[in-house]
């Protein structure tokens, strides 16, 4: 079982911020910003490459629920969602997760 799905399982503690059926929302454990969160499908997907049009409904269920995390943590001055897929985009733990990146001025060099 990867990372992430020992995290759903309740195997690995996480400090939770949103939960329903099919999407987790969680404190990222090295934040790189005030507000740093990762949102991720309860489901196993690899990456970004492993969306499919069988399991990308999950996908856009957690976009529905990022703006309402998102002004739970008080991002009224906007934030950044990053998904990270493969080693050059230095992908660390190969489970599909969106981070939400708030609370200070981000840099804007995104590359
Ligand atoms: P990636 O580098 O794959 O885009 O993002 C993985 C993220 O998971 C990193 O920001 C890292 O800090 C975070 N992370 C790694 N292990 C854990 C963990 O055990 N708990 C939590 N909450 N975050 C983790
Ligand atoms: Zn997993």
């Amino acid at each position: 079982m990867c990372l992430f799905c020992k995290i759903v399982a309740g195997e690995i503690p996480s400090t939770k911020v949103y939960e329903d059926d099919t999407v987790l929302a969680f404190r990222d454990i090295a934040p790189m910003a005030p507000t740093h969160i990762l949102v991720i499908p309860k489901t196993h997907i690899p990456s970004v490459d492993g969306v499919t049009a069988e399991n990308s409904a999950v996908v856009a269920h957690i976009f529905e629920v990022i703006p309402g995390i998102a002004a739970a943590e008080g991002l009224t001055g906007g934030y950044r969602v990053v998904s990270n897929c493969g080693p050059d985009a230095g992908q660390t733990v190969p489970h599909l997760h969106f981070h939400i990146l708030g609370g200070k001025q981000l840099r804007t060099d995104m590359a």
